[in-house]
């Protein structure tokens, strides 16, 4: 990140777009294409396939009879890149509401947009008892965005892929780590002031200011824990959002409750569906293209 312009402090200026949207699926590369025809300059962030890279047929795609899943996704992407948006290929771990625009948290990367579309498909991340109510009162998912908050305190980091080491590694220069495997992961990278807990993680809880982490072979307590996964569930991504049913909360026009954010696609909840998923793409770029010409520009 480098301090460019007066007033951009720390944010590259090739990393602030007016449109960021989140997921290269179905519904992700739809709205893509709708907001560059609207001219909107537009960043699509994803991370893997999606639910077509899993699909081996698909019969009721209007115009693609008989399309395998890979097919389809193959054409969406490089229909939206022939519209000229850019595609980058990271795990999104947050987009935080700052007021008038977003942050994106991908990889290590920050991104800003004057708007954003969630279009990440269903969520098939378990969550570990008592989590959900923890995020943001002591339990977190990014290192990057929320180590600081615990400098000089210790902190229990719950890992399920390797990626999760290099950031355990991170948090260990700020705090005291306790580290716990949710899923079997190679830790030889672990620095060694890295303490590891046994057994498997079973749920969290609060005891006063402390957060304690259960497993099947006992406990531990620390002033807060980070959970790092190779995916991000839906109610993680932007926590901000209203959520009924477990799927996001959105109005007819698919703006979610934070003005500047809206969504698409399986996102939503049933029916999933490809061309649902689809035309709630286009709806929302268009949504996202109305709004931003009403918004503040950089
Ligand atoms: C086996 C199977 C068969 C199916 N058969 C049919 C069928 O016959 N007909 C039909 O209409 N539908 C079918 N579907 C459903 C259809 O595939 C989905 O409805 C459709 O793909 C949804 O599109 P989407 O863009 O919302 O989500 P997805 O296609 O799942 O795309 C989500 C995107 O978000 C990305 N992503 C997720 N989280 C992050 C993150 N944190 N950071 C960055 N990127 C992220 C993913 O990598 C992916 O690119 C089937 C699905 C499956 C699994």
């Amino acid at each position: 990140m480098t301090d460019v312009l007066p007033g951009w402090r720390y944010i590259n200026p090739t990393m602030k777009h007016d449109l960021i949207i989140v997921g290269g699926g179905v519904a992700g590369c739809a709205a893509a294409i709708t907001a560059r025809q609207r001219n909107l300059e537009a960043l699509l962030i994803y991370s893997g396939g999606g639910a077509l890279a899993k699909t081996r047929r698909i019969d009721n795609y209007p115009g693609f009879p008989q399309a395998t899943g890979p097919e389809l996704l193959e054409k969406l992407r490089s229909h939206a890149r022939g519209m000229g948006t850019e595609f980058k290929s990271q795990l999104v771990r947050r987009v935080m509401p700052m007021g008038e625009r977003f942050s994106v948290l991908a990889d290590n990367d920050i991104y800003e947009a004057r708007a954003v579309i969630l279009a990440t498909g269903t969520s098939r991340v378990k969550l570990l008892p008592g989590e959900e109510a923890l995020v943001g009162q002591g339990v977190s998912y990014c290192a990057t965005c929320d180590g600081m908050f615990y400098r000089g305190s210790e902190v229990i980091v719950v890992g399920a892929h390797e990626e999760a080491v290099e950031e355990a590694n991170y948090l260990a220069t700020l705090a005291r780590v306790i580290y716990c495997l949710e899923k079997t992961h190679d830790t030889s990278a672990l620095v060694e002031n890295i303490q590891i807990l046994a057994g498997k993680p079973q749920g969290f809880e609060r005891r006063g200011d402390r957060i304690v982490l259960t497993t099947n072979q006992g406990e531990a307590e620390a002033d807060g824990a980070f959970v790092l996964r190779p995916s991000v569930a839906m109610t993680q991504l932007m926590p901000e959002a209203a959520v009924e049913n477990g799927a996001i909360t959105v109005d007819k026009n698919l703006a979610t409750s934070i003005p500047g954010a809206f969504a698409a696609g399986d996102i939503l909840g049933p029916p999933l569906q490809a061309a649902k998923a689809a035309g709630e793409g286009t709806v929302a770029a268009i949504s996202a293209a109305s709004y931003l010409l009403k918004a503040p520009t950089w």
